[in-house]
């Protein structure tokens, strides 16, 4: 879906999470999974998270429309230790299963102080953050990561190996909204790379290899037969090899590398694995953690970093619940054509 087009609509965050769940139930996915996935991708719009908001329809529903995934699935959930809790998602989408899991989650983390869910056989096609922010305001800290589609190499490496694999981390702070960032442990995102193939645009020269393992900063050759590259060299690449091994190996997951979709025309979305770890900070030293991380976070403002992580999020939040979601007329007539 375009997201090009003047800005003429105002949408409440209501009115596009019932137009976004018409969209999945009309393709199949079940009223109550139809409504989480509706809500998180209305949140992306919301914030300003565009990457993962409308954008992602027209891929939810080609990957629903090849059977890839099961729109109807319901996750089971073993309690496979006091803080550890198993979760297959049945090849349906994470969040549902997620969503079933958190009464759980808080009941664990109330009694053991922390909880780690590992999902597998899960498609996750967001961003992290919404997955997150529940339990940071609920006074915990989250961790999540989240496996993909090979497409970045590994250092030195000259084939992909590692999904985008994004990483998230929430923390509730003393009198403000949670701090949460979230972000691909790629380069570039693999959606900014098809962009910039699209429009002709180079990428910074460090962002990629070509097909014979050259750096590249051409996005087509990266494309043809070549990779991502994982943000900040070796160190990058040692992280984005922890997620592989916490959201696919600890979860039961397959590997990005190991995804195949081939017999399923259409699919888009991984069907890999998800890990979520909640910490009860009152179980830490201090007593005090969230005015602590308050006072943290004022030292790094004073210091000069002007911006944190979802300060920007927060900012468009604002806006939209005061004035509604900004959607083009070209955005708003597709997505009643593809509710029917
Ligand atoms: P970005 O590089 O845009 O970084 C996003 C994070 O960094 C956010 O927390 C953002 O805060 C913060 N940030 C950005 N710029 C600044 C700045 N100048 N100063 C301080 N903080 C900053 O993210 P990516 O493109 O790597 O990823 C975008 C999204 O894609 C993520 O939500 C990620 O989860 C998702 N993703 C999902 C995948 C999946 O398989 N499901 C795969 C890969 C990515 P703020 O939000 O306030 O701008």
């Amino acid at each position: 879906m375009s997201t090009n087009g003047s800005t003429n609509i105002f949408l409440p965050v209501s009115d596009l999470t019932d137009l976004l769940t018409r969209i999945f139930i009309r393709n199949g996915v079940s009223r109550d999974s139809a409504g989480i996935l509706a809500a998180n991708c209305a949140w992306c719009e919301r914030d300003g998270s565009l990457s993962h908001g409308i954008f992602r329809m027209p891929g939810y529903v080609a990957t629903l429309k090849s059977g890839w995934v099961d729109g109807c699935a319901k996750a089971t959930t073993e309690i496979a230790g006091a803080a550890f809790l198993r979760v297959d998602a049945q090849n349906g989408f994470a969040q549902p299963a997620w969503q079933d899991s958190l009464p759980q989650v808080f009941k664990m983390v109330s009694e053991q102080g922390v909880a780690v869910v590992a999902i597998r056989n899960s498609h996750h096609f967001s961003a992290l953050w919404p997955d997150l922010e529940p339990l940071a305001d609920k006074g915990l800290i989250a961790l999540s990561m989240v496996t993909g589609l090979a497409c970045v190499a590994p250092y030195g490496g000259r084939r992909p190996v590692f999904g985008t694999n994004p990483i998230a981390f929430a923390t509730p702070v003393a009198d403000a909204h949670p701090m949460i960032f979230d972000f691909a442990t790629s380069s570039i995102s693999n959606g900014d790379l098809r962009i910039a193939a699209k429009s002709g645009h180079q990428i910074p020269p460090e962002s990629g290899i070509d097909a014979s393992g050259n750096l590249s900063a051409d996005p087509s050759a990266i494309l043809s037969g070549g990779a991502l590259l994982p943000f900040g060299g070796h160190k990058g690449a040692a992280i984005s090899l922890m997620v592989e091994i916490l959201a696919s190996g600890l979860t039961g997951g397959l590997f990005s590398s190991e995804v195949d979709f081939s017999s399923h025309p259409g699919a888009e979305s991984p069907r890999t694995g998800q890990v979520i770890i909640a910490i009860d900070p009152q179980r830490g030293g201090n007593g005090a953690f969230e005015r602590r991380v308050r006072q943290l976070i004022d030292t790094v403002r004073d210091a000069g970093q002007t911006r944190l992580p979802s300060d920007r999020r927060y900012r468009t939040r604002e806006l939209a619940l005061s004035n509604g979601i900004p959607l083009s007329q070209e955005q708003h007539e597709a997505l009643l054509a593809m509710a029917g």
